[in-house]
């Protein structure tokens, strides 16, 4: 559904820019879509830069999968159209805190380039950042922090991603992590370089 479900609702104009936001909190808001396989490192990577950039006054949050499941979207599922909305929901919170001039960070495996492709196009140009997790899937199914990967083998996880279910790369992602082969302090500083570099760690 593109348009609302009520037609008796209309927009309020806020008082504070988001220019002016951003000048008090001396940064640009934007989302860090982090996507890839399940283990791949996105929560890891995500939460990591997420300390760093704490630490360094900076303002930023992180939005997670199996949180944001306990929550929000614990009404929803795995099945394509329950990930579609688990996606959507978060691609309208993450626009929520951009605009809000935080520097946030979201770990969802987002299986699908349609569902990322809409989030990245409800936000202004530079707001979206996505960063693809890339990482051999034996790799992650040897790291198999949680177990997910043997019980899906073993046919206990119904559609599961890179195993029962597809997963489709970025084509065109602004940041590459190779997390099979770099460390997880190398990722994150890219991804703060990243930052860097593109401005959205200056003030405003
Ligand atoms: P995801 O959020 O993609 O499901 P997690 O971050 O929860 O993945 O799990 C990734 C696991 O892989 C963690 O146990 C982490 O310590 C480990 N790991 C090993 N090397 C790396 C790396 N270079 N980058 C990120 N995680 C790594």
């Amino acid at each position: 559904m593109s348009q609302p479900k009520s037609q008796n609702i209309s927009k309020v104009q806020l008082l504070v820019t988001r220019a002016q936001r951003e000048a008090a909190l001396g940064q640009r808001g934007v989302t860090i879509w982090f996507t890839g396989l399940s283990a791949s490192g996105k929560s890891t990577i995500a939460i990591t830069v997420d300390q760093i950039l704490t630490g360094r006054g900076k303002h930023c949050y992180v939005l997670d999968g199996d949180n944001i499941r306990h929550g929000l979207n614990r009404d929803l599922g795995f099945s394509p159209e329950d990930r579609n909305e688990n996606i959507r929901r978060i691609g309208e919170v993450a626009k929520l805190f951009t605009q809000a001039g935080i520097i946030n960070l979201t770990a969802f495996i987002s299986p699908y380039i349609v569902d990322r492709d809409r989030n990245r196009e409800i936000q202004e140009p530079r707001d979206f950042i996505e960063v693809y997790v890339e990482c051999p899937l034996e790799v992650c199914e040897q790291r198999d922090p949680r177990g997910l990967y043997a019980k899906a083998r073993a046919g206990l996880v119904p559609e599961f991603t890179g195993i029962s279910a597809p997963y489709e790369a970025p084509l065109n992602p602004e940041i590459v992590l190779h997390t099979g082969s770099e460390s997880e302090e190398e990722s994150a500083g890219r991804v703060i370089e990243y930052l860097e570099k593109n401005g959205y760690l200056a003030g405003v």
